[in-house]
């Protein structure tokens, strides 16, 4: 847990917990100095004059844009519908020394009870276009099961089993999206992001330092605009849709959907980062499962019976109530098996 005393507000408000307050979020405009008032007035005016009134919210509650329904309010918040609007928004932002925090589909984020300070810029372009025979460019703000209907419709198959899978691209990217034993920088063929200074640069996927559970946007405060993703053409629709079915089939059967959540709370361990001991499966679900964890409670918040690596808001949790439980979830997966589960889920704002 990082010591909101020690780290600038911009550091705060896109830190994936357990980072050090140095590891620079993927969102951050200028620091504002240790514990510096944020204060946005000058950006609000400065975004309603360019982009309507209508379009700019003031101290708006993000709960219900997350998919956890946890957190306080953005100081400001803007929905972006194209990259230039993404550019502008965060280069105005820059200059009124605003720090900036992207939300995508807010599917795998806690929102802090106190909310985030500065510009919430939520990306909302959602174009797909062919880019060649087996290649598509998807902008960030694409959701990933639009993405795959848009496939299946097609016949480009590839991505059909990643039906169910809450969020959008550019999340899925940040995150490098897991399911089924696949990575969805599988796909990647590019990515266009925006840099720190403005400019708008094209990565091939080589260099996106994709991992388990990580990419480069994680450290360089870079934002994806958009992703191109290889794909196979001419499949069999049909074929792809019987895929696409059992795969949500499957998330129904082996997750709690029924309640809020923001999907895995910790990444699993990783051969060669962690020790786990002989026996026990290489799952942060399973761990926590044995641990005698499932149905533990703090407030509003539960570890899911249906799925243990999910913390479920079964009414009224809070961010606190949250970190209480996967704190006391680490403490006990380590006292018992030696493990340190590290987070999955992204904290976001002031903690
Ligand atoms: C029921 C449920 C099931 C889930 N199942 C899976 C699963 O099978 N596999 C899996 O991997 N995940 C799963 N998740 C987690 C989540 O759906 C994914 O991590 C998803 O990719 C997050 O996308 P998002 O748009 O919601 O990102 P958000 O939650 O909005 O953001 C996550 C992080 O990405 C950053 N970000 C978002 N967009 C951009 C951008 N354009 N540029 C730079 N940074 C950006 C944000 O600042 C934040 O730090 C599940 C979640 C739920 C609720």
């Amino acid at each position: 847990m990082v010591e909101p005393a020690r780290a600038s507000a911009s550091e705060v408000s896109s830190m994936r917990p357990g980072a050090e307050p140095n590891d620079a979020g993927p969102n951050d405009a200028e620091p504002t100095g240790v514990g510096a008032p944020v204060s946005v007035d000058r950006l609000v005016d400065v975004l309603r004059e360019t982009f309507g009134a209508g379009r700019v919210g003031v101290d708006v509650r993000l709960a219900p844009l997350t998919s956890f329904d946890i957190g306080g309010p953005a100081d400001c918040l803007f929905d972006a519908r194209t990259a230039d609007e993404v550019a502008a928004v965060v280069r105005l932002a820059r200059e009124t020394r605003v720090p900036v925090t992207l939300l995508g589909g807010g599917t795998n984020v806690l929102v802090a009870d106190r909310g985030i300070r500065g510009l919430v810029v939520r990306l909302r372009q959602a174009r797909v276009d062919m880019a060649g025979a087996d290649v598509v460019c998807a902008e960030a703000g694409v959701s990933i099961n639009g993405l795959v209907r848009w496939l299946v419709t097609r016949g480009l198959g590839g991505l059909e089993a990643w039906a169910g899978t809450p969020g959008t691209v550019g999340g899925a990217i940040y995150g490098n999206a897991h399911y089924g034993g696949h990575l969805i920088s599988e796909w990647v063929v590019s990515a266009t992001l925006l840099s720190p200074d403005g400019s708008i640069v094209e990565v091939p996927a080589a260099q996106m330092a994709f991992g388990y559970d990580c990419s480069r946007l994680q450290t360089s405060a870079e934002i994806l605009l958009r992703a191109t993703l290889r794909v196979i053409p001419d499949c069999d629709p049909a074929h792809l849709r019987v895929v696409a079915r059992h795969s949500l089939m499957h998330r129904k059967r082996t997750q709690p959907l029924h309640l809020p959540s923001a999907g895995c709370a910790f990444q699993n361990p990783v051969s060669g980062r962690d020790e786990v001991p002989a026996g026990m499966p290489w799952s942060a679900g399973a761990l926590i499962e044995r641990a005698g964890l499932k149905g533990r409670w703090v407030g509003g918040a539960a570890v899911s019976m249906v799925h243990a690596n999910f913390i479920v808001n079964r009414g009224g949790a809070t961010a606190a109530d949250v970190r209480s439980l996967m704190e006391l979830c680490r403490r006990d997966v380590l006292a018992q098996f030696g493990v340190t589960l590290r987070d999955e889920i992204v904290c976001l704002g002031e903690f």
